[in-house]
């Protein structure tokens, strides 16, 4: 049976404007990083789009190396598009993204003109779009001119390839760079992607200050870092995990006795709440005014369900916060 989004998909979700763009993002999007490649199990896959996409997640966020083997989450979204979703696209915000290593050669990696355009015609074919919504620049690649990175993004929107573009990962110097040699081009460039959570704050430390004031907006990645920032690993760790399936950067010694205890402090909090962990953890993110939408990953709809409810309790009291200042420090 043919997939009919829910009517009811707009009516919950909170949309943020992305920076000082007109276009609003979702507080909370879908990244398909993991769980969507072609080794992994399409019925889910697809289950976990409908699901996204009728509590109002709008944004997927992709990159052309995504599933394994890399590209084929692009191709598993690109299916799913064409075969359930071809007359939501206008509703749909696409994000893909080069820079890591994706072909064997000196033009399959990092942030040349000729890799960067390259990249995207493949991704388009993957995703059997005729453009995407945004697209980024992975890393920032320090043997590359940025000037030449940068005006590759430029010319995807110029070839009508994408409608904005973004940076991500990008140390906080070069992100000013970026965005006053965009401002010389008029590149509609709207975002800053980074990994942000109570696990990992480095973007307090001056970028979220510049984008406010410049007016960009931040995605912000692994809110739960990586799911340790559930109640998941408190009592080992089960077999149905990330970790237990050793498929990512994340393993095993990074769950520390202290961390645990940082998890059991701020169940206690979120239970006041009425939020579980992870619900605690993306609001949380979600306080920083630069945030337009917390990126998230899940393995089943039903993570999904209970992430997309923290937007039920956005507000945090002073004490509150200060609280969390306290089991994280
Ligand atoms: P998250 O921190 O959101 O971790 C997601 C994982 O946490 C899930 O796969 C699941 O793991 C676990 N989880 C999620 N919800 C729950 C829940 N309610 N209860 C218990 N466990 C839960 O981040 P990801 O690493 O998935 O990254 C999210 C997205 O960010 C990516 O898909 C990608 O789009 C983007 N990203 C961007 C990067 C960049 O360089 N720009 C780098 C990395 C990610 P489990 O399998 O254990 O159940």
């Amino acid at each position: 049976m043919t997939y009919v989004a829910d009517a009811k998909r707009y009516d919950q979700m909170i949309y943020n404007y992305c920076g000082k763009s007109g276009l609003k993002v979702p507080a909370i999007s879908l990244g398909l990083y993991r769980n969507f490649g072609s080794t992994d199990d399409f019925e889910n896959a697809k289950n976990m789009i409908f699901t996204a996409f009728d509590l109002g997640i709008t944004h997927f966020d992709l990159a052309n190396n995504y599933g394994e083997p890399r590209g084929s989450a692009e191709e598993i979204f690109g299916k799913i598009l064409v075969q359930e979703l071809k007359g939501y696209r206008d509703e749909l915000l696409i994000s893909t993204k080069a820079g890591y290593d994706m072909w064997p050669g000196p033009y399959g990696d990092f942030g040349s003109r000729k890799y960067m355009l390259a990249s995207l015609d493949q991704s388009l074919k993957r995703l059997q779009l005729d453009y995407v919504d945004i697209y980024y620049s992975h890393r920032y690649d320090p043997n590359t001119p940025l000037e030449e990175t940068i005006g590759a993004l430029d010319a995807a929107v110029k070839q009508g390839k994408a409608l904005y573009v973004g940076i991500s990962n990008y140390p906080l110097e070069k992100t000013k760079e970026a965005i006053k040699l965009f401002r010389e081009l008029n590149t509609p460039f709207i975002v800053h992607q980074f990994q942000y959570s109570m696990f990992l704050r480095d973007g307090e430390n001056g970028m979220f200050d510049l984008l406010e004031e410049e007016g960009i907006g931040a995605i912000v990645y692994q809110p739960l870092y990586q799911g340790l920032l559930t109640m998941k690993y408190v009592n080992g760790i089960p077999k149905t995990s990330r970790i237990a399936q050793n498929v990512d950067s994340i393993s095993a010694d990074q769950i520390t006795e202290e961390r645990i205890e940082k998890v059991k402090k701020l169940n206690v909090l979120a239970e006041r709440r009425g939020q579980s962990v992870p619900q605690l953890a993306i609001s949380w993110v979600l306080r920083q005014k630069a945030v337009a939408s917390a990126l998230i990953g899940a393995r089943n709809p039903e993570q999904i369900v209970e992430n997309v409810k923290s937007i039920q309790n956005l507000s945090f009291t002073e004490e509150e916060l200060t609280e969390i200042e306290n089991i994280l420090e």
